[in-house]
């Protein structure tokens, strides 16, 4: 079986935050269940380089735009490797590879007749790289995302991508759930949205407004391929397509892409259109993820309540923020981080609850000197079901339910008074408990599973504390 999941690409046109640790670290841990039940996995992310924000970044510092990306794409891939996640491939959008990709798709649309090139005036978010008509924007006439920066009216020839052909096949392939959408919420959003009616969308920019940057268009040397339709080929790209066929045959379609709610119209329509004109196979999931709020407010450079993840991971290590953004974020809901709730979490959930539970057993087991010579532990079968329906939260809610249930037993027991025998016999079916606990965090807070597992093989020792209280 393999399993090819997708995080989204991110602009790289400024450092890393915490939204993306909470979005890297979902798919992460949906990758590393599927490395467990054997599956050969690829976990993609990359870069977006291509926008003209990246464009404008890069020349208010005054740099070379290709310096500047490669820069700050090396920061989400540092952020990455920081928060144990495993990206088994990381493509940018400057690449070479992904330039011939997104030609071959330009041209396997155009071929059937889907792209097309026409005047064109409208309103453009730049922070989405997108156009908008009036009624798409808030009571000020900006755009829901960017609130405070004024769009730009544009005007220019451009190429078109018949997205309006495509309304009906998509609309039942949504509905079908053939391209699934979750939570049903989501779907149903998007559902409405294609009911609304589909306008055909610009797919391109002249070279003067894309300022030389990105893919060339394939026969047109004064044009560039719009943002969105390359970004999103970049999921493709990574795997293959356009320079190694077969790799690309084993991998495409995607499994799932894991996505933010800001970008689910471009994964929930114009990307499954894209896909059908090419004549190429749909992505099978879609998992649309809501945000982080700051003590109750949105994050944002305005307000200056952007949470550095690698600040946090100094103070608490890498699965105490990873717990943090997985137990206490629900995927579905904005979910909110403080200072406050962080340190509560830690102490309460880590350092008195697993970490306490762990300490307790391993202490007993020194004492008499026990040695685990059968390991059965079993993965929590409730953690399966909510992990594939991505509710985190609560696949860790299932956990901390077994790591109370244990610590209650041991207080009821009170196995220090218990005969050696007795104790060593408590011991045993403690152990194996402690060894499915751990089994089922290993795509969660993986680093701390191996440390269990390893704790609890063989002669059980006690060691140093798996979160040291702050
Ligand atoms: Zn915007």
């Amino acid at each position: 079986m393999k399993q090819y999941i997708t995080c989204a690409i991110p602009y790289v046109n400024a450092a890393p935050h915490a939204g993306h640790a909470l979005e890297f670290i979902q798919g992460d841990t949906i990758a590393r269940y599927h490395r467990l039940l054997d599956s050969e996995v690829i976990l993609l992310s990359g870069a977006d380089e291509n926008a003209l924000k990246n464009v404008q970044a890069a020349e208010s510092l005054g740099e070379n735009v290709q310096a500047f990306v490669d820069k700050n794409a090396k920061l989400f891939q540092d952020l990455a490797e920081k928060l144990n996640v495993r990206f088994d491939v990381f493509q940018k959008g400057s690449d070479e590879k992904h330039h011939l990709a997104s030609q071959k798709l330009w041209q396997l649309c155009a071929e059937q007749g889907d792209i097309y090139k026409k005047s064109y005036k409208g309103l453009y978010c730049v922070g989405c790289e997108a156009f908008y008509t009036p009624d798409e924007l808030d009571e000020k006439g900006e755009c829901f995302e960017h609130p405070g920066k004024k769009l730009e009216e544009v005007k220019e020839e451009n190429y078109f991508f018949k997205l309006s052909s495509y309304q009906d096949k998509l609309l039942q392939l949504i509905e079908s759930e053939k391209y699934q959408i979750i939570p049903s919420f989501r779907k149903n959003e998007v559902i409405s949205f294609i009911k609304s009616g589909l306008q055909d969308f610009s797919i391109s920019r002249t070279n003067k407004r894309a300022k030389n940057w990105g893919v060339p268009v394939p026969g047109d040397p004064n044009q560039r391929e719009y943002v969105w339709f390359d970004a999103l080929n970049i999921y493709q790209s990574g795997i293959g397509f356009g320079w190694d066929e077969e790799k690309y045959k084993k991998w495409w379609p995607a499994d799932l892409h894991v996505i933010g709610k800001g970008i689910i119209r471009f994964h929930a329509v114009y990307w499954p259109a894209i896909l059908l004109s090419a004549g190429l196979a749909l992505p099978k999931k879609l998992f649309v993820h809501d945000y982080i709020t700051i003590n109750g407010q949105k994050m944002s450079k305005t307000l200056g309540n952007i949470i550095d993840p690698l600040e946090v991971i100094k103070k608490y290590g890498t699965d105490a923020l990873r717990y943090y953004l997985l137990a206490k974020v629900s995927p579905f809901t904005d979910g909110d981080y403080s200072d406050e709730k962080m340190l509560e979490t830690y102490n309460a959930d880590l350092a008195n609850g697993l970490g306490n539970l762990v300490a307790r057993i391993a202490k007993l087991a020194e004492k008499v000197s026990f040695e685990i010579t059968q390991t059965t532990e079993i993965f929590d079968p409730l953690v399966k079901e909510r992990l594939e329906q991505f509710k985190f939260n609560e696949a860790l809610g299932a956990i901390w339910q077994d790591i109370a249930a244990l610590d209650k037993k041991i207080n009821e027991v009170q196995p220090w008074k218990l005969e050696e025998e007795k104790l060593k016999e408590f011991l045993s079916e403690s152990a194996v408990k402690i060894r499915s606990i751990a089994l089922s965090l290993k795509p969660f807070l993986p680093e701390t599973a191996d440390k269990i597992l390893q704790q609890f093989s063989g002669q059980v020792t006690s060691s140093a504390p798996l979160f040291p209280r702050i």
